[in-house]
This record gives C-alpha cells, structure tokens and sequence, in this order.
C-alpha cells in the first residue's frame, strides 16, 4: 500500500494552543490526520494522511446503530534532546487486531500502521508539547460505515487516526483517588467484549460512573458480572494490589482489558525479582486486607495516567482508607521508571521504545 501525504494549507492549519496553557484532555487535535476505507472483497484502499477534518456519514451506517466499533490510544513523547518517542506501539496494534477480530472487524497491516504513526508525528511534530509531562495523544478508530439497517458485520468500514496535545496528568504531583465499588452494575461479562476496546463497553460504563461521581467518588471499582464478588477493573485502567511484598493483579479471563501498561508493570516487576501474581481477588479479601494493615497499597495503571495511586475505596456505605491515604512506594517506582523510559531518561532494557525519526 502507497501512503498518500496531503498537507493542510495556510487556512486549513488549526489554532495551537499557547505552551503554557493548561491543555483539556480530548478537546484539541492537531493538523493532520491519517484515513482509509474497507470494501469487502477488495481490502483497505486509498490510506492517506490529510488535513483534519469532519467526516461525511450515511445516517444509515452501521456503527451509528449497532456500535461495531473499535478503538485505541497511546502517546507521543517528546524527549529533552527534541526526539519523538512511541511506547510499545506494536502492543497497541496487536490489540487492535484482536479487537477487530472480535467485533468481526478487518484487520489491519501492523507494519504499515508503525510507518503510518511515524510519518503522522512527523508531519505534527509542532503538535507534540515540550512541558514535561504532556505529549500527543493518538487514537486510532475503526467504525463501520456500511449504510444498511440490519443486524450483521458490516461490508465498508472506515479507519482513521486523530491526535492532539494532552497535558501532564499530575501537574502538581500525584494525587490519590477516591474510588466506588460498584456492586448493582457491571462494566463487562465474561464471554462478552470486555477485553477487546470497543465502544459498547464505555456506554455500559456510563451510568455507575456517574452514580459514583455523584457520591464523590473519581472512578469505578469493577467487580465480575456473574458473582459481583472478584475485582476486575477501576474506571478505564487495570487494577494492582500490594500485599505484604506481592504484587496481585486480577488474571484476564475475558472481561478485562488487557492493558499496555498493565503489561509493562507486570514486566518490570518480574525484572525487579518482585513476588508478582495474576490470580482472581475478592472484594472480601481486599477490605480483610485494608483493615488488617497487610494492604500496602492499592494502584490503577493505564496509558493516559501511567499510574494511579488509590488511597480510598467506598463499599456498601463503608470507607476504607488504603494505608495513610498516599502514594505508595510501589506505585511511585512503577511511575518513575515507565515515564523515565517513555521520555528517553533511562534506559529500555525492553526495548519498549519507538523512535520516530524526523
Ligand atoms: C484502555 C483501557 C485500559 C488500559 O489500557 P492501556 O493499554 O494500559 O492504556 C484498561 N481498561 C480499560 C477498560 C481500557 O479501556
């Protein structure tokens, strides 16, 4: 496949915002974006990187009624020497794949996508902060744009890539959340899509969000459909646990989302010689454990805040305090070295980084 480059022209370059101005996750997106379609039979055609802009869509298409939808998100890095970083993005891309497969959507070439990413940021490049902390995020989508009612996998899709600026998640330091255990709504059932990033799951997460918002509350904790007993998730990122000197994380069995970060994590800590294990935790097991002291401390882990520390969880009008309520010394390790590796200040022994050349 060719890759079309089609530049935006003086009227068509957006607003950049001012470096030090704090930037709202999602709300501004850079010059360029990347598209193509499918055609059943015929494959993807026409990949092309063009000036951002709306889409023209059949009212009738598919993902506007029956969600066959899929998506993904990573960053850019700019690193103090001015190089440009990807994290891992053959991790992103396999996901995407999997999720394809599972929403009975295309897949797409792996190894193109990498240069497509490449050349994207390098067209953007003015895009990507240089504040310490903030980068580009990227979000590739696929929908189906086959205009037909009809419950079946869609013939056409489109595949596209936006990105846009997003600013450090703790400007001013790390800050504990307060999360909800959600024991009346589920995010995701085992056999369901739960482990593929598609757009149903963030609908079905809507309503306990906003329960748990209007208690106080930052995010979700998920427990599993069926006996609302084992956690699963917190909000949009993976769950860890630290008791005593183990490190626990819930297994995948279907209904979680197999994070990049969460793989990176459960990397670095078998590489520290840590005692890590992925087993089923129960909710029951996790307040015993607040409250006898063997919980040291309780994180998220997901691209968009890398680490977050949990200093409080809320179950059944209880609250239980995760240690003093802090950072824990886990999570600030896990934070440092996977920010330290993204912005090129230590070393990769994963080789986890992608350097797009300019
Ligand atoms: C994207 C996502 C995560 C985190 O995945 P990363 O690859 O680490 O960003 C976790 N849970 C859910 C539900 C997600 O959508």
């Amino acid at each position: 496949m060719e890759l079309k480059i089609q530049t935006a022209s003086a009227d068509q370059l957006r607003v950049k915002p001012a470096e030090d101005t704090p930037l709202v996750f999602g709300r501004t997106f850079s010059d360029h974006m990347f598209m193509m379609e499918y055609q059943a039979g015929q494959g993807w055609l026409n990949p092309r990187i063009v000036p951002y802009r709306d889409l023209a869509m059949d009212p009738a298409a598919m993902v506007l009624h029956y969600g066959q939808g899929i998506f993904e998100g990573l960053k850019g890095y700019r690193c103090r020497d001015d190089r440009v970083h990807l994290f891992r993005p053959e991790k992103n891309l396999e996901r995407l794949n999997r999720s394809a497969r599972r929403m009975c959507m295309p897949e797409v070439d792996a190894g193109f996508q990498l240069e497509v990413l490449d050349q994207l940021l390098r067209l953007d490049q003015d895009w990507i902060p240089r504040t310490v902390g903030a980068s580009l995020y990227i979000r590739p989508t696929m929908i189906a744009s086959e205009p037909a009612l009809g419950v079946r996998p869609a013939n056409q899709y489109l595949y596209y890539i936006i990105t846009g600026p997003v600013g450090a998640y703790y400007p001013e330091g790390f800050n504990p959340i307060k999360i909800y255990v959600s024991d009346e709504y589920v995010r995701a059932v085992r056999g369901g899509v739960g482990e593929a990033k598609t757009m149903a799951n963030y609908a079905a997460s809507l309503y306990a969000a906003e329960m748990a918002k209007k208690k106080g509350f930052t995010q979700v904790l998920w427990l599993d459909a069926v006996e609302r007993r084992f956690v699963e998730e917190v909000g949009t990122m993976n769950i860890f646990f630290r008791i005593g000197h183990e490190l626990i994380t819930p297994q995948l069995t279907g209904s979680i989302l197999p994070g990049v970060t969460r793989d990176s994590v459960l990397q670095l800590a078998r590489h520290w010689g840590l005692a890590v294990t992925e087993r089923h935790i129960a909710i029951d097991e996790v307040l015993a454990t607040i409250k006898s002291g063997d919980m040291v401390e309780i994180f998220g882990s997901g691209t968009a805040a890398v680490i977050s520390p949990v200093g409080e969880i809320h179950y059944r009008e209880e609250g239980y305090r995760v240690g003093d309520g802090g950072v824990g010394e886990w999570s600030r390790k896990f934070y440092d070295e996977i920010i330290g590796i993204q912005y090129g200040e230590k070393p990769d022994p994963f080789a986890w980084v992608r350097v797009v050349t300019r």
